[in-house]
């Protein structure tokens, strides 16, 4: 028997399995094509705002994918540097063979994975608790807790322009068993779908016609790993649609899936294809595209903001009324695909199916869309598949805490209607959840846990022995009447303005110091307000916790507190619709059951 099951080698399903396999446990990782493993079927990027804090956070608890996005870095930027460091996000565009290759590596170097080529078609339930799945051709594998992460491919089907084919990404099948099996569990599922635009041929690119964007020199990497550039980057090309892209566009809406009305599921509202785009915004007369290289060796370029359900016959003809991409040839055409999500309010904060002890849900089958929500959420199943295990407590990351906390709790609280993306805009304790400081914030967690060791752990111990003395050192500084720290809290203050050995500092430590010296006051009342949430979030609410037997409390309250049963104060005051006075009568309802 192993200890943990992993269905699934994407973005979730790995990240999943390091965790469980860096914490000791046994596991075994089963998906459908080996060689898939670590894919990038859309984007060939990793990070973005929001995102890239994800990806930190990942490799602060020593995740794979900061690592592989780094190795096979061919463009790196830093987005929105010119906005203050709370909202600034790492991205990497990648090669997309090296980043596969990359994450392939990572799980082959753990003696404690064990990988299977097969398709897992039910789940077994004993006495309530999950205790395996049975796979074709193997049949039953017991294990103490099983993730599922099934990605796209549950009831997953593929659609280029009015044409449909069962399938949970091109060239591979969809898993249809395994929807089912959730579904005979008890579980509700809904219909979600993303697309992806054709891939061009980089030889057929007028460049001329197109704006330079170099990568940024020197890059901001996205693990703290990483030790430089392991071949030259690679600039991107801009272009942008025309009015004649959207005229092309609005003749032939009725092609596509969606106006065609083949589609049920929703699309990520953030991720539109052109189509989207066009109706969304009459007005627009031009879309940016991104036309990003697919990797070092690739013949193809991935022209990012041009998703497309447009049938195949029809996006050369789109493509070529694009300034730069006039003779452009399209090497594979876009497509949409629709899925099968999970419902995320049926599962804990633990990523734990609340009903079905040992199962747990991670990924883009939580209705999440992204390499970098499926690999965090990936971490979290991980780690409390791991503590699970063995009868341990569940981590649950706090929204003061970590951007894993502030994507957990979204999707456990309120079920997204449409494919849930990270943004800064999501964190409202940003200012304290910057990309530059995810190693302080869940450093410690990491390396408790035993996900974090050896040189890793030694790194980020010295990066916190360096700031801790930076910091007394400022304080014992003078600039005029105040102390160093207090200069630095002026905006515009840099840390070599201050008398002072610095030497021995790294970049990113003097931009942790200079945005903890600014931000502290806002700082300050953040940490008050979490306080109080942490308060809200440590005051239980019973399972079964009678709501119509709280005097006064509204219906509209009394429904969705009944129909969310949310595990805490806290989480019930992220309920829409649920006031403070709502929360102040349960709360006095608990109080007086405690006595
Ligand atoms: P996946 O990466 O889909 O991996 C699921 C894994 O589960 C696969 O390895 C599969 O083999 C395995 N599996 C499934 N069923 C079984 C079974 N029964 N037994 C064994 N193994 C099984 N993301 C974006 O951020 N932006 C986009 O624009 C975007 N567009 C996309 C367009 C398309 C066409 C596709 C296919 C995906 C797109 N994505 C996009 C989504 C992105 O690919 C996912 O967010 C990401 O891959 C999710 O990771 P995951 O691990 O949850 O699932």
């Amino acid at each position: 028997m192993r200890d943990v099951i992993v269905v699934g080698g994407g973005h979730a399903g790995c990240e999943a399995a390091l965790a469980a396999a860096r914490m000791g446990r046994t596991v075994t990782l089963i998906t459908l094509k080996v060689q898939s493993i670590g894919t990038m079927p859309c984007n060939p990027s990793v990070g973005g705002l929001g995102k890239g804090h994800l990806v930190r956070e990942v490799d602060a608890m020593g995740g794979a994918m900061g690592r592989a996005a780094d190795a096979a870095g061919l463009h790196f930027r830093l987005l929105n540097r010119s906005k203050g460091p709370a909202v600034r996000g790492p991205r990497v565009g990648c090669d997309r063979a090296v980043y596969a290759e990359g994450i392939q590596g990572a799980i082959a170097a753990e003696d404690a994975i064990d990988i299977m080529e097969e398709e897992v078609v039910a789940l077994v339930r004993e006495g309530g608790r999950c205790t395996g799945v049975v796979t074709e051709p193997s049949g039953y594998l017991p294990a103490g807790a099983t993730v599922v992460t099934g990605g796209t491919f549950l009831g997953g089907r593929l659609h280029e322009g009015l044409e449909m084919r069962p399938g949970g990404r091109v060239d591979e099948p969809p898993s249809n068993r395994l929807g089912n099996a959730l579904r005979d569990l008890g579980l509700d599922t809904g219909r979600l779908k993303t697309g992806t635009p054709p891939r061009l041929e980089a030889d057929s690119i007028e460049e001329g016609a197109c704006t330079l964007q170099p990568g940024d020199d020197p890059p901001v990497f996205l693990s703290d790993m990483t030790e430089g550039l392991t071949a030259p980057q690679i600039p991107c090309l801009l272009t942008a649609t025309t009015p004649e892209t959207a005229s092309f566009l609005r003749a032939r809406l009725h092609l596509t899936p969606t106006y065609g009305g083949r589609v049920q599921g929703r699309g990520p509202r953030n991720c539109p294809s052109i189509e989207d785009k066009v109706v969304r915004f009459p007005d627009r007369s031009s879309h940016t595209i991104f036309l990003e290289p697919e990797g070092w060796e690739s013949p193809l370029v991935y022209p990012s903001g041009l998703s497309t359900g447009l049938p195949a016959d029809e996006q050369t003809a789109l493509v070529r009324t694009i300034p730069g991409l006039r003779s452009a040839v399209v090497a594979q055409p876009g497509y949409a695909v629709e899925y099968d999500f999970v419902f995320p309010s049926q599962v804990r904060r633990t990523l734990e199916v609340r009903t079905i002890p040992g199962l747990l849900l991670a990924g883009q089958i939580l209705g999440t869309t992204g390499y970098e929500e499926a690999a965090a959420l990936g971490l979290v199943a991980g780690i409390n598949a791991a503590l699970g295990a063995d009868g341990r407590t569940g981590w649950v990351p706090g929204r003061s805490e970590a951007y894993l906390g502030v994507l957990v709790d979204d999707l456990v609280r309120c079920d997204p209607r449409e494919p849930y993306r990270m943004f800064t805009s999501r964190a409202e304790h940003r200012i304290t959840l910057r990309q530059d400081n995810a190693d302080l914030r869940l450093g410690p967690t990491g390396r408790r846990l035993g996900l974090v060791q050896g040189l890793r752990a030694d790194r980020q111990v010295a990066r916190q022995r360096r700031l801790e003395d930076a910091r007394a050192a400022l304080h014992k500084a003078r600039v005029g009447q105040h102390s160093g720290w207090r200069h630095l809290k002026r905006p515009g203050a840099h840390l070599e303005e201050i008398t002072g050995d610095w030497s021995g500092l790294e970049p990113r430590d003097v931009e942790s110091l200079e945005a903890e010296a600014r931000y502290e006051g806002y700082a300050r009342r953040q940490a008050a307000a979490a306080a109080r949430l942490e308060e809200a979030e440590a005051t239980a609410i019973p399972d079964g916790f009678d709501y119509d037997a709280v005097r006064g409390l509204r219906l509209e309250a009394v429904e969705k507190l009944g129909r969310t049963r949310p595990e805490s104060l806290g989480a019930a005051s992220r309920i829409d619709g649920v006031t403070p006075v709502d929360l102040g009568l349960v709360s006095a309802c608990l109080s007086a059951e405690a006595i």
